[in-house]
């Protein structure tokens, strides 16, 4: 196929437009020092549309917007946009500082009609170097078209994909086996079966346990939930817990040798794999109120591991491991929606590049302090990386509260200067050893 070539050579080339190279893009465009451009293979902005439930909410307040913790007089911030629709007044007597997630979407698809530098329907397919530049292969969705666009730098903001677990692997994306990525496109197709199983313990699986929950007197159907965790546990909250999102946290953990890292990281899932408070609470609260004069057409069951699955007549016959009693046992089931997370995924269009880029032990790229790439000298540029760092910088890399910093690092690195501030020293706590103490500090 022939490829068209743009002669424009970009500072900045952003592969994919979620929340976090939108806000990179929001932050960039008063920048007019530099010439960026982000592709985004999706036709407009839209967040998790999947799983975008009338009345879920953010986990974190609205300040943690595109902008506003990096540049909190950015004409892109969230309150501009209410203050933009006429719907101040009535944010300000909804005093809630968790907005809703459909609003939250409104919000970026608003800023993203505003910002001149993003392309949608433009998938990145490939990156090399010549002659000391990027060249990145673009296909364009309307047409199939391909061109080629040269940039100095990359920024990759690709996300996450959902994790399949492997005894799914055969039932990929059918409509009565879903991951809850899906889960708004196939819940008509569910509703209509006499028998649904959700499965994971954390945020999404919570949610749309809870949706099924609310439309069972309309529908009749039966629920099963299950997770391997051993309960259905609330997400940290604490005010003091919640200081590990920030760049204090991030800076300590940075420096902390990779097993020390692992090991952390391991016993943080709490911080970020539960449930919210909220959920739970509704979830309980609709419980016990269908529990009053109904027979429990429900299951919910923890310590629960999805081993085997079975397609059968009418549906599918599941076998799970009880972790603690160390016992296999069987469920029927017409549906399943697997609530199993996401994982991030080395972006394919990188593969050329791979040989030039350093991975450790674990074969997770390694990442400098400022979020970019470690690669070997035939790389001409910086190749930055949003939300594909937990490894090395913590459980704050997927937060959308420390998106506008990392963004401030990111631009500040590209100018060589300080453009937006992006302080450490920020929250109350010592994650190292206590300025008044470090004197004495010594190997234990
Ligand atoms: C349902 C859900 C709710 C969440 N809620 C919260 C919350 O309340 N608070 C919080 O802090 N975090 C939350 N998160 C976690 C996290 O902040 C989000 O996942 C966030 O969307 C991550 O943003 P991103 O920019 O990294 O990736 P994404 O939002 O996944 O966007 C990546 C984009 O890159 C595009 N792309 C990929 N490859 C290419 C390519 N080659 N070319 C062009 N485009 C490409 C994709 O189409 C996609 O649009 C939530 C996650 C989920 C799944």
């Amino acid at each position: 196929m022939s490829i068209s070539a743009e002669n424009t050579i970009y500072d900045l080339i952003g592969v994919g437009v979620g929340p976090f190279n939108l806000g990179l893009a929001s932050l960039l465009e008063p920048v007019d020092t530099l010439k960026v451009k982000f592709f985004e293979a999706k036709e407009r902005f839209n967040w998790h549309e999947g799983l975008l439930l009338e009345d879920c909410h953010l986990q974190v307040p609205f300040m943690a917007d595109l902008v506003t913790m990096a540049d909190p007089t950015s004409p892109y911030s969230y309150l501009n946009y209410l203050h933009a629709q006429g719907r101040l007044l009535q944010f300000y007597f909804y005093e809630n500082f968790q907005i809703p997630r459909v609003e939250y979407n409104r919000y970026c698809q608003w800023v993203s009609e505003k910002l001149s530098n993003l392309a949608f329907s433009h998938q990145v397919v490939g990156i090399e170097v010549v002659d000391s530049l990027f060249r990145i292969v673009v296909k364009n969705g309307h047409t199939g078209t391909q061109a080629s666009y040269l940039a100095r730098n990359i920024v990759l903001g690709v996300g996450t994909v959902p994790n399949w677990p492997r005894a799914a692997s055969d039932f990929k994306n059918s409509a009565d086996c879903a991951h809850s990525s899906q889960y708004m496109f196939v819940k008509p197709e569910l509703q209509r079966k006499k028998h649904i199983t959700v499965i994971g313990g954390g945020q999404s699986a919570a949610e749309v346990f809870l949706d099924l929950l609310r439309d069972q007197p309309q529908f009749g159907y039966e629920i099963n939930w299950l997770t391997r965790s051993n309960g259905f546990f609330p997400m940290e909250y604490s005010k003091l817990g919640l200081e590990h999102f920030s760049p204090d946290y991030v800076e300590h953990f940075y420096g902390l040798p990779d097993t020390q890292r692992k090991s952390i990281l391991a016993k943080q899932g709490n911080w970020y794999k539960g449930i919210s408070f909220s959920t739970i609470k509704e979830i309980y609260d609709c419980l016990y109120a269908r529990s009053i004069d109904q027979p429990n057409r429900f299951v919910l069951q923890a310590c629960s591991q999805l081993e085997k699955i079975v397609r059968v007549d009418d549906g599918f016959q599941l076998q799970f491991q009880h972790l603690e009693l160390q016992q296999t046992f069987d469920v029927k089931t017409e549906a399943l929606v697997l609530g199993t997370g996401y994982q991030y995924v080395f972006p394919a269009c990188l593969s050329d590049l791979r040989p030039s880029i350093e991975f450790d032990a674990e074969n997770r790229p390694c990442i400098t302090r400022d979020y970019m790439l470690k690669t070997s000298a035939d790389i001409p540029g910086m190749i930055f990386v949003q939300n594909g760092e937990m490894h090395s910088h913590g459980i704050a890399a997927p937060d959308l509260g420390l998106g506008a910093y990392r963004s401030a690092v990111i631009i500040n690195k590209l100018l060589g200067k300080e453009r937006y501030p992006a302080r450490t020293r920020t929250v109350f706590q010592n994650f190292g050893i206590a300025d008044q103490w470090r004197d004495s500090a010594r190997n234990a």
